[in-house]
């Protein structure tokens, strides 16, 4: 009988500073795994540096390595899909390309697997190297994530682990666009556990994740997990409406029964100003979920492969 499967899958982008040495890593790692075949899935995201290449050069030497690179851009949790979309392991392990998550961890988490659960997820305890600014918004992101999802997520929780194929078959199922894949996992269910471990600096290079991509993340994130901030614009829409209720109240009041008339621009002013906020706000908040709507109705492909290597016939992976 064979052994068991592990897939590593790790999308890249932009990342030849560090690609050599990750490769190097992973697979060190894996020539030290006993009782499991292994195979390493590198997704190259449309790089535009010498990524591709060097991808294809470790591919093109190593059976145990497979690339399948992107025509363009299509964002890290689109890679992170695509990479499941073709992993063929019975557990499969997310990491990212740039070290900070390190591959030795993956021991604790097979381990866990093999004593029967189907997620092992990393959780943050300590992240060096990274700036306040990051650490207090993602904090304050995983939080209020959980708060307004309606599956819990687990905090400080990245992307970073292990998944068993029952797993990541349930996933692969799921074809929605907006893939948040964290809470697609939690939201899965099945036996799920934590395992803490410190988190490295990044090897060489910068964040790939610049400030417009972080925001659109985390929108993804909520919007996606939750219908609450619908409900939240139909709160503020009352309360604005009570507001001016006892505005008029108060004005009729003072008009029967005294001699001092409300008077002015000014409270006219704030008052249409404030009610055309609260509107934008609240449409603006429908237009996210109507735009989500739309690009699922098109039903376009989630991502396009421009070339597979390291796959029989180089015609990508068989379905599993
Ligand atoms: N990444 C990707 N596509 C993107 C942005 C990032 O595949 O559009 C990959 C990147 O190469 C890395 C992982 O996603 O392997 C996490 O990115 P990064 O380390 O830059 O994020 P951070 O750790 O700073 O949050
Ligand atoms: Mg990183």
């Amino acid at each position: 009988m064979s052994n068991p499967l592990l897939s590593i899958v790790v999308p890249c982008y932009n990342e030849e500073e560090v690609i050599g040495e990750t490769s190097r890593r992973l697979k060190a790692f894996c020539a030290g795994l006993t009782d499991l075949d292994y195979e390493l899935v590198f997704i190259d995201d449309g790089s535009r540096d010498g990524t591709r290449a060097l991808l294809k050069e470790i591919a093109m030497a190593d059976p145990h390595v497979r690339l399948i690179a992107f025509a363009r851009n299509f964002g890290h949790q689109i890679a992170v899909s695509a990479g499941l979309d073709a992993a063929h392991g019975d557990a499969v392990v997310l990491i990212d390309a740039d070290l900070q998550d390190p591959p030795e961890v993956i021991h604790q988490m097979v381990a866990l697997w093999r004593e029967g659960y189907d997620v092992v997820y990393g959780t943050r305890t300590d992240r060096p190297g990274e700036s306040a600014f990051k650490l207090s918004t993602a904090r304050t992101f995983y939080r209020l994530l959980n708060k307004l999802s309606d599956v819990p997520i687990p905090l400080d929780t990245g992307d970073f682990r292990l998944m068993s194929r029952k797993v990541v078959d349930v996933l692969r199922a799921m074809p929605e666009r907006d893939r948040f894949v964290r809470g697609m996992v939690s939201w899965a269910g099945f036996r799920q556990t934590s395992l803490p471990y410190a988190r490295a600096e990044r090897f060489a290079g910068e964040s790939k994740y610049p400030l417009k991509k972080m925001i659109r993340f985390a929108t993804d994130g909520i919007l996606s997990f939750s219908s609450k901030p619908l409900q939240l614009s139909i709160g503020v829409g009352m309360t604005a409406a009570a507001l001016a209720l006892l505005g008029i109240v108060y004005a009729v009041a003072l008009r029967l029964f005294t001699n001092i008339w409300v008077e002015g621009w000014t409270a006219l002013m704030i008052a249409v100003l404030f009610l055309g906020g609260v509107q934008l706000v609240c449409v603006g908040i429908l237009g996210e979920y109507m735009g989500r709507v739309y690009s699922e109705v098109k039903r376009r492909p989630l991502y396009v492969v421009d070339e597979y290597i390291g796959y029989a016939g180089g015609s990508g992976p068989a379905a599993s």
